[in-house]
């Protein structure tokens, strides 16, 4: 028999009803791309040891809660969902919950205490004993028939656009780096994950010729800061890293994230400038233009050496964008702080913004001192988005009426009959599924050339015009949307 969720209550579905009687298992996973790639050697580990990936909580004999603990409403949301996974608890006392990510690691014996029906916990460092733990627990789930493979399905929190098991393994997230030795003061990252810890270079580059013999198109190196990386053994830094990932055979993309401005020379600028499956994107984490809460965030640049790291790519790569992070209502931050941080927008440096409002982390400097008023913090965050909204538009203006290539994110969250792309410079486009769309075809042939009819804040929309099985062919004519046609 299979449970369900209805009305709050699992209920038993007959034999006849269900689909599911496998171990299924079911990820959901908050927070940065560091969370991601750990989902992904979750689901591998899952997927090794006989599990059947499903999208709904309801379904699954193993929920596995992957947090974050960077901003408060982050802690909140996790905790929401424990509560409701209990309910599938009560429904299914079989049913087993498993939290990892920062907040397991911060809030271990408070979590335990305030969430009894959590079945294990894992720390940030502990991911291998998760998957050992998944492999012991699954012959307590019984298979009564064979079913076939479901694929993998790792939905991510809100943080993708839509992941799905159709298109999910054309980007494959290897760790480069684990950890941060930086301290930045409203930061729990180093609390939480620990000092600098770096692979050998020899691991990640068998890793990534793994993941692009399954069929990852492009790959992103993820470290917290991970143009700091370094393989003393073999001598080499991330510009190095970068050249020799870029060799591997088949591999058509490549992308990174999270770099820090101090750790970036020229000579991994050059590296980096040199490589042409590298994306054209870097995303170089602002926080404020104010010197001085430069200082008090420990972020260890002033805003003449951010700008002269900003300058550096504009010289090297001048086609590509620039994203970054923004806090607004740092503590002590006065109007004439956040008045430079606002000019330093209204420059038009970045294509994106992930802009936040401070929230204090517990365990952290900052969250003692003196607080910025929330309404103040939030006026200012008003301010600032608005003018950063202009600068996006801008940059997105200016690709009205070209076709530019992308590689399918998958179906769009909010109309199925769309589909998502990324383009190298990491901007969003959305467009009508062409009427010879399958998701087969689709999934071998998954860079799509898009003309750009209309630009948003967001990213931009458009129609699909061709596809191709790899990024440097030239695109196949795809059959434009019936609705358009009938629109023309
Ligand atoms: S560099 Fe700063 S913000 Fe980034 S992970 Fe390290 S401490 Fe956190």
């Amino acid at each position: 028999m299979q449970l369900v969720l209805v009305s709050g209550k699992r209920r038993l579905l007959a034999n006849s009803e269900r689909d599911l009687s496998m171990a299924n298992i079911y990820i959901e996973t908050f927070g940065c791309q560091m969370n991601e790639a750990d989902s992904q050697y979750i689901a591998r580990r899952a997927l090794g040891a006989g599990y059947t990936f499903v999208s709904a909580a309801e379904q699954a004999d193993v929920l596995v809660l992957n947090t974050c603990t960077v901003r408060d409403n982050a802690e909140r949301r996790a905790y929401g969902r424990m509560n409701h996974f209990k309910l599938l608890k009560d429904g299914d006392p079989a049913v087993k919950l498993v939290v990892t990510g920062c907040l397991a690691e911060q809030d271990r014996d408070r979590m335990q205490k305030r969430v009894p029906h959590i079945d294990a916990i894992f720390g940030t460092g502990e991911l291998v004993r998760l998957g050992d733990a998944l492999t012991a627990w699954r012959p307590d789930f019984v298979d009564d028939e064979v079913s076939e493979d479901r694929g993998l399905l790792v939905p991510m929190g809100g943080q993708a656009d839509c992941i799905t098991d159709a298109f999910s393994h054309l980007r494959a997230f290897v760790t480069v780096q684990r950890g941060c030795s930086y301290y930045c003061t409203f930061c729990i990252v180093p609390h939480v994950r620990g000092r600098f810890d770096h692979r050998p270079a020899g691991e990640i580059l068998e890793e990534v010729r793994q993941k692009v013999a399954a069929g990852a198109r492009e790959v992103m190196l993820v470290g917290q800061t991970v143009n700091a990386y370094k393989d003393a053994v073999a001598g080499i830094d991330f510009g190095d890293l970068c050249r020799q990932v870029a060799t591997l055979p088949g591999l058509e993309a490549l992308s990174f994230i999270s770099p820090h401005p101090k750790d970036f020379t020229e000579k991994i600028v050059a590296d980096l400038a040199g490589i042409p499956v590298m994306n054209a994107r870097v995303h170089l984490p602002l926080q404020s233009a104010s010197d001085t809460l430069l200082r008090r965030m420990n972020r260890k640049y002033s805003i003449e050496q951010y700008d002269a790291v900003a300058e550096l790519f504009k010289r090297y790569v001048p086609h590509w964008s620039i994203t970054t992070d923004l806090i607004v209502g740092f503590p002590g931050e006065t109007e004439a702080d956040f008045e430079k941080t606002l000019a330093y927008v209204g420059r038009g440096v970045f294509w994106q913004a992930f802009m936040f409002v401070y929230s204090p982390r517990r365990g952290t400097p900052a969250a003692k001192w003196e607080q910025v008023p929330a309404h103040v913090a939030g006026a200012r965050f008003a301010r600032l988005t608005e003018v950063q909204n202009g600068v996006i538009r801008a940059f997105h203006d200016t690709l009205v009426g070209s076709t530019v290539r992308g590689l399918i994110v998958g179906p769009s969250k909010k109309d199925p009959g769309k589909l998502a792309l990324k383009t190298s410079q990491n901007v969003t486009l959305i467009a009508p599924k062409p009427d010879d769309y399958a998701e087969e075809l689709y999934a071998r042939e998954p860079w799509l050339d898009v003309t750009i009819h209309t630009a948003h804040v967001w990213g931009c929309s458009g129609s699909i015009v061709s596809r191709a099985g790899s990024r440097s062919q030239n695109g196949k004519l795809v059959l434009p949307p019936t609705l358009d046609l009938l629109a023309l």
